[in-house]
């Protein structure tokens, strides 16, 4: 028999619509075994654990992320996979963390939520979990597990988790990996697709490391931005590192005092990684005029990786070598466990 622990974090799949004003919020942690009592019966032994009170995942933080990390390696050799129920509007946060705090990951971590609660009739929540707990338990001949990754599950998807944003708030579609194909489709069947997959070296041991450094910005180029806005969002005290959101394939207007305030910032130690306002593509600096400057200013290239995937990556690199700037920007280059691709 497969074990498999499901967390519940909170978000729209675990609430219930108030009778009284009709806004949605937390049920309890019965809810699952109310409305899926089959999930808790079948031939994969599912174990609840809840967070209390749950947290509508805008009220997500890098202190939780920490916790929830902790939870799961502390039951990782209890479990076969893990299932987390948590808010669709930070998920890819959250799991991007999880997917760099976990070295070595040799079980599934599968997050998943819902459009709609899951009480409701026409709710997407009883097959996003479903699936997911069949695939946190899937394993091969030899006993180890299909997909020892963290990823994201949703409307029939299975996605690399640092490489999905939360793309519509309307759609049953809420997800998209824009630079990565999916893991696994589920339809009749479920079909994994091995090459997209990532696996461990089932020599080493797996390693948590949740040390944080929140000392981070997103700075988001528009057409008629200031020098005002740029040079206060760079001169921000204590300011570690910033992910510069840039036209197309990295570029940004061609003004001195941009150059000048960036250069400023990198000298300072400062790191500023370019990442493209596009979903689809890559950073290519040095392809048009406008990214040069970028290049001369000190720059680096952030690829195709997603801002949340950059942001979580920045503060757990930035955490974990609070003394070693030259090694953040290396590691920032590299692909950790499948982020970005590298061609
Ligand atoms: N506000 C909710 C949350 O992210 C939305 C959802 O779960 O879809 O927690």
């Amino acid at each position: 028999m497969k074990h498999v622990l499901l967390i519940m974090t909170g978000g729209t799949i675990s609430m219930v619509q108030n009778s009284k004003t009709g806004a949605l919020q937390p049920a309890d942690s019965e809810l699952f075994r109310t409305y899926v009592p089959e999930l808790f019966r079948g031939e994969i032994q599912v174990e609840l654990m809840s967070f209390k009170p749950f947290i509508d995942s805008s009220d997500m933080n890098p202190e939780i992320w920490s916790r929830l990390a902790h939870l799961i390696y502390d039951n990782i050799e209890k479990y076969d996979g893990f299932v987390v129920t948590h808010g669709t509007d930070t998920m890819a946060y959250t799991a991007s963390a999880l997917s760099f705090m976990f070295e070595n990951l040799k079980k599934p971590v599968i997050f998943t939520g819902a459009q709609l609660p899951i009480g409701v009739l026409r709710s997407d929540a009883r097959e996003n979990l479903v699936t997911s707990v069949e695939i946190a338990a899937e394993q091969d001949e030899e006993g180890n597990a299909v997909v020892p990754e963290v990823c994201i599950f949703f409307d029939a998807k299975l996605y690399r988790a640092n490489r999905t944003t939360k793309k519509n708030s309307e759609w049953f579609s809420a997800f998209k990996s824009y630079n990565y194909n999916p893991l696994a489709i589920a339809g009749v069947h479920i079909t994994y697709y091995p090459q997209h997959i990532n696996y461990c070296d089932l020599d080493r041991p797996m390693r948590l490391r949740t040390k944080i450094d929140q000392r981070v910005v997103v700075l988001y180029l528009f057409p008629g931005i200031t020098q005002q806005t740029v040079k206060a969002t760079l001169n921000i005290p204590d300011l570690q590192a910033v992910v510069l959101e840039t036209y197309g394939s990295g570029n940004a207007p061609r003004e001195k005092w941009l150059y000048e305030a960036l250069k400023e910032a990198t000298d300072k130690g400062i790191i500023v990684v370019n990442k493209t306002q596009c979903p689809v593509g890559s950073v290519d600096m040095g392809r048009y005029e406008t990214s040069l400057n970028l290049l001369e200013a000190g720059v680096l290239g952030g690829y195709d990786i997603t801002t949340e995937a950059l942001l979580a990556k920045m503060m757990y690199l930035l955490g974990e070598n609070p003394d070693d700037k030259e090694k953040v920007k290396q590691l920032l280059m590299k692909s950790l466990c499948g982020e970005i691709t590298i061609e």
